[in-house]
């Protein structure tokens, strides 16, 4: 069920922005805006400001924006249409009649009822756990694991009995009928028909959503002999795999408050951990981090320590980690807790403590053996991930020898080419040629250049990357956009200009052609026509920042000025277009030289030298507009 579109449109404009924001923080009007100290993070000046006239709010400060529904969401924690309840409530306007989408209802009443059967199943193993004589087997693994009844109730841990039909026939006795258990996913069906209970002899670690509804569960075999260490729910119709981070629903508050999260891989870990008071923390959930979970963690924070396991699959992992993690402009830090300088360290702590650190390499070992506050000093040792990456292709290899110096070079590019940062790109870039000892200027500036254009170039980034993360624009582009949005004369006047190429490598390509589209169809450009046509492109989270800052910098009401200035920040945009094509021509030359393919090289040379021409040409036009990154 969902609000009809007319109503949500209405709404939006009956309720007045700033009533609705004053509910949650003191405004004071300046100019046509009204401001306040940003509540979504810490400052003493104000730089949140509303627009009542755009109907947007914005933070100058984190970047926050949006429309008053955004504003509630982010207040309150709550979904769309629980946004738009409070909204009407607030502002005086009835709710109509929800209206009945009945596919997606289709779909959402099949996931409630995996969730109900869920929430059964959960609170039958929770007392497994806690009380039945068979539970002993996993309350004594716990008691081993040194996990507190507190903690084990906290996450809701559970014990599902060695029994083929155990829960199936308690959850019958609840009236649940033989198909519904089927589709939960607590059950395999057999191919003769028939099913048995999918988790038997395991302990049980439920996987809530970000509300705390139990989506799915993980069980751990309690048996040694058992080489399925870990079994999972299938997916179902509440649970798709690689959207859900576990532990979220719990640490979440703890992630926005620290700005940072710990990703750590399994249950465990981020149990004992929780245990011992370190709450900023998620799970990947065992199989590899996919962008999904990393668009999610976005939402609480934008710097992230990957504390994996340090043996080498842990590695392997953490290293894909950091490659989906970059391409979504995180700051990442990894530590690697069984990595120590022998030397330092044994001197300090004795050879006894270094060998039994050396064969720790599982976070919930070492925090369970040395405490918190080492983790915590550990972790203060995390290191820029760059140093990581560096550090393992340089393992095992000799960098007196070529054919290992190049391997490790191999091994180190793709994470410099998905950094999208321009200056940090270099600085990485520096610090990997430094390191790995590349010293002759040639190499290093075809290696730079082989880099410099990001990951659509490359084959060996992974393909999640390959989607358009959240970049800064450049200046040229970001002001152009700005007066674009501001000045519906100036839309007139420079969009017939526009080609394709001049914005179809721009991050902020979906904010051009959404511009076109609204133009050619006379449509009223304003953040809500604008965040509609964007959708899920992650640029669209620029949209408040641009349609604000035009009322910080206005160039009074001068047409002409304005006209002038478009043009100049369009040139720009051409020329740094040209020269980055330009100086993936001299690569490929240089290439063609090397291999003597003579007559490519002239046809390179020739291009070249028209796009240079070009360049010259348009120079003057670009000139005074400070180009960025
Ligand atoms: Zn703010």
């Amino acid at each position: 069920m969902r609000y009809p579109q007319t109503f949500v449109e209405d709404l939006k404009r009956q309720a007045d922005i700033v009533r609705v924001v004053q509910d949650y923080v003191q405004l004071k009007k300046k100019g046509a805006n009204w401001m306040a100290c940003c509540p979504f993070h810490k400052e003493k000046t104000p730089s949140f400001s509303v627009s009542p006239a755009k109907e947007i709010f914005y933070c100058f400060g984190c970047h926050k924006g949006g429309s008053v529904f955004n504003f509630v969401m982010e207040m309150e924690r709550v979904s769309f249409p629980e946004a738009i309840k409070l909204v009407a409530e607030k502002s005086g306007v009835p709710l109509p009649k929800l209206i009945d989408d009945s596919r997606f209802e289709a779909r959402r009443q099949e996931a409630d009822d995996v969730i109900e059967l869920n929430k059964w199943a959960l609170e039958w193993w929770e007392q497994q756990l806690e009380s039945s004589a068979e539970g002993r087997i996993a309350r004594d693994y716990l008691k081993g694991r040194e996990i507190t009844d507190e903690t084990r109730k906290t996450f809701r841990l559970g014990y599902a009995p060695d029994s083929w039909d155990a829960l199936s026939i308690y959850l019958r006795q609840k009236g649940v009928s033989q198909d519904e258990i089927d589709r939960s996913g607590l059950v395999v069906k057999k191919e003769e028909g028939g099913s048995y209970d999918r988790f038997r002899g395991r302990l049980i670690f439920p996987v809530m959503d970000i509300q705390g509804k139990p989506i799915a569960f993980g069980g751990r075999t309690l048996s040694k002999d058992n080489p399925a260490k870990y079994l999972n729910s299938p997916e179902t119709p509440a649970y798709i795999k690689g959207q859900n981070l576990f532990g979220l629903n719990l640490t979440r508050d703890q992630i926005r408050k620290q700005e940072f999260a710990i990703l750590v891989e399994g249950f465990l870990d981020l149990i004992v951990l929780h245990q011992f008071g370190i709450r900023n923390v998620v799970a990947s959930l065992g199989t590899a981090l996919t962008s999904e979970q990393v668009k999610l963690l976005a939402r609480f924070a934008r710097k992230v320590v990957v504390n994996y396991d340090g043996d080498p699959p842990g590695v392997q992992a953490a290293r894909k980690a950091i490659e989906i993690l970059l391409a979504q402009d995180f700051e990442i830090k990894v530590l690697v807790l069984n990595k120590a300088d022998p030397d330092e360290f044994i001197r300090e702590h004795g050879l006894s403590e270094y060998e039994r650190v050396q064969t720790t390499s599982s976070l919930n070992e070492f925090i369970r053996k040395h405490g918190a506050t080492a983790y915590m000093e550990r972790r203060g040792e995390a290191q820029p991930h760059i140093k990581f990456v560096i550090d393992q292709a340089m393992r095992d290899r000799t960098l007196s020898n070529p054919a290992d110096k190049e391997a490790a070079i191999e091994d180190v590019l793709p994470f410099i080419r998905v950094v999208r940062n321009h200056i940090q790109k270099r600085e990485y870039f520096d610090i990997a040629m430094d390191t790995l000892q590349i010293n002759d200027a040639t190499l290093k500036r075809e290696l730079w250049h082989s880099i410099r254009m990001g990951p659509g170039k490359s084959a060996r980034v992974t393909p999640q990357s390959s989607r358009r993360a959240y970049v800064k624009p450049t200046v040229a582009e970001e002001r152009l956009l700005q007066l674009l949005l501001a000045h519906e004369e100036l839309r007139r006047v420079l969009l017939p200009k526009l080609e394709p190429g001049d914005y179809d490598d721009l991050p902020t390509a979906p904010i051009f052609r959404a511009l076109l589209e609204g133009e050619r169809e006379g449509k009223a450009i304003d953040f809500d026509f604008l965040s509609r046509k964007t959708g899920d492109d992650p640029i669209s989270e620029l949209l408040p920042g641009l349609l604000m800052s035009e009322l910080e910098t206005e160039e009074g009401d001068q047409s002409e000025a304005r006209e002038v200035t478009a043009e100049r920040c369009l040139n720009a945009l051409r020329l740094m277009r040209l020269d980055r094509s330009i100086s993936d021509l001299r690569s490929e030359i240089a290439a063609a030289q090397r291999n003597g393919e003579t007559e490519h090289c002239d046809k390179l040379a020739t291009e070249q030298i028209e796009l240079t021409r070009r360049r010259e040409a348009l120079l003057p036009r670009a000139e005074a507009m400070q180009i960025g990154n």
